[in-house]
């Protein structure tokens, strides 16, 4: 069976969740095969996370000659490997650098590519959600080597041994893929919270929180969950732009998605349709997020939500 190369994200050789749902997802596809670009001597640990998702191999590509560098050198050296593994498909962690080596890996390929999906099926489609979680699409690329991007959150990691074998590749880069360098890098504030596109579950503010967010961190905080905004609530200053969920902010798409005091305007459900679960609570019943909820409760937040953080907090 041929190989489904998964490009591993991760933060300095920790792998994220999302490359084990990955790997389960490329299961489905041909032989599970990671791909690492990182410090080479990260890659026995890597290997060591990924075997449990069923990765039977691992390609180490030492970033060394690339490290500092924005994502053509990436796309350069998954386009090298893929020439040599001829995979069976790509998958790729739908971040927006994940979709900027994707986007530049199908040009060198020239191949299709398809993105944020939310699941792939056994036969290489692509399901995507569309129109606020109201359709899903399922398409399938029928050129070259198919190249899917997957949101984080999509689908249950499902753990599989893999032999992890790790096989090291020399990708050669050409100086024109060296051409954007990273200047500076700023680590996100420790809030001892998961990050917004990573967490399971999040509970979002909006303007009906009136700035006053204590009650939806109280709430994220019991759940273990990521705290978002809407854009109003970011306009307003209250939260920096790095919490805001929206078209113009953070696309996710957690287990659990809990709004509070957000209206359900377009540009907001478009960052946070895919969610499988979504919770409202709005004290206007007409509000056009409740068109989404899978439970919604008429109320207000600073009422409804410290009951809720009780009663969990009693269970
Ligand atoms: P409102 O629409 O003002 O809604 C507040 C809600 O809170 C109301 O439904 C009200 O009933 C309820 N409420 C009030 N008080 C309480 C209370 N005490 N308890 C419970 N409920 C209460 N928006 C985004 O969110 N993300 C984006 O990325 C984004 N990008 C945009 C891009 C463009 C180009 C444009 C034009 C707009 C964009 N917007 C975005 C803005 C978007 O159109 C809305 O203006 C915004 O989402 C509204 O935020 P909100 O729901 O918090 O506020």
């Amino acid at each position: 069976m041929s190989e489904v190369l998964v490009l591993v994200d991760h933060v300095d050789g920790a792998v994220k969740r999302s490359t084990f749902e990955l790997l389960t997802l490329a299961a489905r596809l041909g032989t599970p095969a990671a791909v690492f670009i990182g410090a080479a001597d990260a890659g026995a640990r890597v290997a060591e996370a990924v075997r449990a998702y069923g990765a039977q191999r691992v390609h180490v590509v030492d970033d060394a000659p690339i490290k500092g560098y924005l994502v053509a050198p990436t796309a350069e050296a998954l386009a090298q490997l893929a020439r040599q593994v001829e995979p069976a498909a790509i998958l790729i962690p739908s971040g927006a650098e994940g979709k900027e080596v994707a986007g530049r890996l199908s040009v060198k390929l020239d191949s299709g590519l398809i993105t944020d999906a939310i699941d792939v099926t056994e036969d290489g489609a692509a399901v995507q959600s569309a129109f606020a979680g109201n359709y899903t699409l399922t398409g399938r690329v029928t050129k070259g080597t198919p190249i899917i991007t997957v949101k984080p959150n999509s689908v249950a990691p499902v753990e599989a041994a893999g032999a992890g074998t790790v096989v090291p590749f020399a990708a050669h880069i050409s100086d024109a893929a060296r051409t954007a360098q990273i200047v500076a890098t700023q680590p996100r504030q420790a809030t001892g919270r998961p990050e917004l596109t990573e967490a399971a579950i999040i509970v979002s503010g909006g303007r009906g929180t009136g700035g006053d967010f204590t009650a939806v961190e109280a709430l994220a905080d019991e759940l273990g969950a990521a705290v978002g905004a809407s854009r109003a609530a970011v306009d307003s200053g209250w939260k920096p732009h790095t919490f805001q969920v929206g078209q113009t902010g953070k696309v996710v798409s957690p287990q659990l998605y809990v709004a509070n005091g957000i209206s359900g305007a377009i540009q907001h459900r478009a960052g946070m349709q895919t969610s499988k679960t979504i919770v409202a609570v709005n004290k206007d019943e007409e509000a056009p997020i409740f068109e989404l909820t899978d439970f919604g409760v008429v109320g207000d937040l600073h009422t409804v939500l410290p009951a809720v953080t009780e009663e969990i907090r009693r269970r």
